[in-house]
């Protein structure tokens, strides 16, 4: 089985999802929304190791993490409807957002995440 996630600047391997959700030396710095539904999110960790000097961010495609999701699931992109408050511009707006939309799930998922 493929690592779940593998940090692109010292090797770190995070054999499963847990692994990398429970890691203290992982953060949540950014949210890439995605604005096509073809096109899939990312949300941005910084890899924090002391000591390795490792400081990178790794980005990792939200659909990695959907399945945490408990309840009615949103596929379709609502950017620039006239419900939508316009935080997926801003990278590090990490707010939830009460759009019926793939990217407000995606929201809701990373406030389980530690934030940077
Ligand atoms: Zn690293």
């Amino acid at each position: 089985m493929d690592p779940f996630k593998i940090c692109p600047q010292c090797a770190y391997t995070w054999n499963v999802r847990d692994d990398f959700l429970k890691d203290p030396s992982i953060c949540l710095v950014g949210f890439q929304a995605s604005f096509k539904e073809t096109e899939p999110g990312h949300y941005l960790f910084n890899h924090i190791l002391e000591g390795k000097h490792c400081g990178t961010t790794l980005a990792v495609e939200v659909e990695a993490f959907l399945s945490l999701h408990k309840g009615t699931m949103f596929t379709e992109i609502k950017f620039e409807s006239p419900m939508c408050e316009l935080h997926c511009t801003r990278v590090d707006d990490l707010a939830q957002c009460p759009v019926e939309c793939k990217n407000a799930i995606a929201r809701e998922i990373m406030q389980a995440f530690s934030q940077c």
